[in-house]
């Protein structure tokens, strides 16, 4: 019985061969690395009929992620996250077809879990004892907690400005945290500095080591077999480093090579802010790669990257499935937040409402049609960011009294 057909990994832009039972990072090339797999040795035991008998996690995918050892799998039960109808918000933006796969449901509120639960059981196998990451907040927090699961140390550095429950999160698992007064590439930098002074640390930055996007790859096989093996017609996705796109893209080229799915592919949106929107610019101007991008602000804090590595992944995804990008204002998505909530009783995050708006625009310009169906991928929960509604409410006396009509 093979639990993992994982066989290599392969550079991003090269194709260029490397062994996946060694630690790495990034390619001779300085881009991310893909774990490649055997498919017919995978497809031998992972069948769609085999699925149905196993656990609601994302480990039920095991032939086709990177752990060997079942023993090795660092687990708080993440995975099989709820791909929810939306009809009553759907109707109000004219996509009565809408759904949201919601992430807030899952260890950490957000679906940094993933590729945290992936990366760290993986690492662990490969005999890491500690990894270190510069992060906007919700990354920091799961790889901290996965690495407690895990028995790992974590050196974590995130802006001043990330959400503030993400520090108690990290300082709640025992992480090394530092606040930086600056951007996540500031951070980066520290890190970055801070592991090669040490040494006994693994940077798994964003897309700097091959395995988070393996756990992230997860949100596309779910979709699929929530659908009944069916891929809807369009996937909105809040794009900062971009790894839940590059990886629903690498899932759905893999479920085409298992024979799981047709030819047909969704068209893939990358969401961003208009305040931080330097893969919008790129694909806008006709670039491969992207420019950082000056002065970024947004209150969609989990979006806020400057500048990714996988930039140039992110662009081929979208281009190659007929998808775009677009950028909403911070108002925008604030609007479309307490909307669905009061439509629907879900509270997203920003990053997730950003993507609502952009549905929303999509549709008045065409590019969704009336009859598409429609995944809106709800990255975390808005619990993680209880400032963005403002409540304004009376306090009442404890002889108070509530007026008979509103
Ligand atoms: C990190 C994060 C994102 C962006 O994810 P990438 O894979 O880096 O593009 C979106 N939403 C939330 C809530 C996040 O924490």
């Amino acid at each position: 019985m093979t639990y993992s057909a994982l066989s290599h990994l392969e550079c991003s832009r090269t194709a260029q061969k490397y062994d996946a039972d060694t630690v790495q990072g990034v390619s001779d090339e300085g881009v991310p690395l893909l774990a490649r797999y055997d498919i017919e040795l995978a497809a031998r035991t992972l069948t769609r009929e085999a699925l149905a008998g196993r656990p609601a996690t994302l480990w039920r995918y095991h032939e086709m992620l990177p752990v060997r050892d079942p023993a090795s799998v660092v687990t708080l039960g993440e995975g099989m996250t709820p791909l929810l109808p939306l009809p009553r918000y759907g109707a109000r933006i004219g996509v009565p077809n809408l759904l949201m796969k919601d992430e807030g449901l899952i260890p950490t509120g957000s679906f940094k879990a993933r590729g945290a639960a992936v990366g760290v059981s993986r690492a662990a196998e490969l005999g890491v004892k500690g990894v270190a990451m510069p992060t906007n907040g919700n990354a920091g927090a799961a790889w901290a907690v996965y690495a407690a699961r895990a028995g790992l140390e974590s050196l974590i550095a995130m802006p001043v400005a990330a959400p503030a429950i993400t520090r108690t999160e990290c300082v709640a698992a025992g992480a090394e945290l530092y606040l930086v007064d600056g951007l996540i590439g500031d951070a980066g930098k520290i890190i970055n500095a801070a592991v090669r002074s040490r040494g006994g640390y693994q940077e798994v930055s964003t897309l700097k080591e091959p395995y988070r996007l393996e756990g992230k790859k997860t949100m596309g096989y779910e979709i699929a077999e929530q659908l009944g093996w069916q891929v809807p017609d369009v996937i909105l996705y809040p794009t900062g480093g971009g790894v839940g796109l590059i990886g629903i893209w690498k899932a759905l080229l893999e479920m085409q090579e298992l024979g799981w799915i047709g030819p047909r592919l969704p068209r893939l949106v990358a969401v961003q802010a208009e305040g931080c929107a330097p893969i919008v610019d790129a694909f806008t101007a006709g670039a491969d790669v992207s420019e950082p991008f000056p002065d970024a602000h947004t209150v969609a804090f989990g979006i806020t990257v400057p500048k990714a590595l996988g930039d140039f992944l992110v662009l081929r995804a979208v281009r190659e499935t007929g998808g775009t990008a677009i950028a909403v204002s911070d108002d925008d998505l604030l609007l479309e937040q307490r909307r669905l909530a009061a439509d629907e009783g879900t509270f997203v995050c920003p990053e997730g409402a950003a993507c609502f708006a952009a549905a929303r625009d999509l549709r008045a310009t065409g590019f969704i049609g009336a009859g598409d169906r429609v995944v809106v991928l709800n990255t975390g929960t808005g619990l993680l960011y209880p400032s963005t509604i403002p409540v304004d409410v009376p306090t009442l006396p404890v002889t108070g009294e509530i007026s008979p009509r509103r």
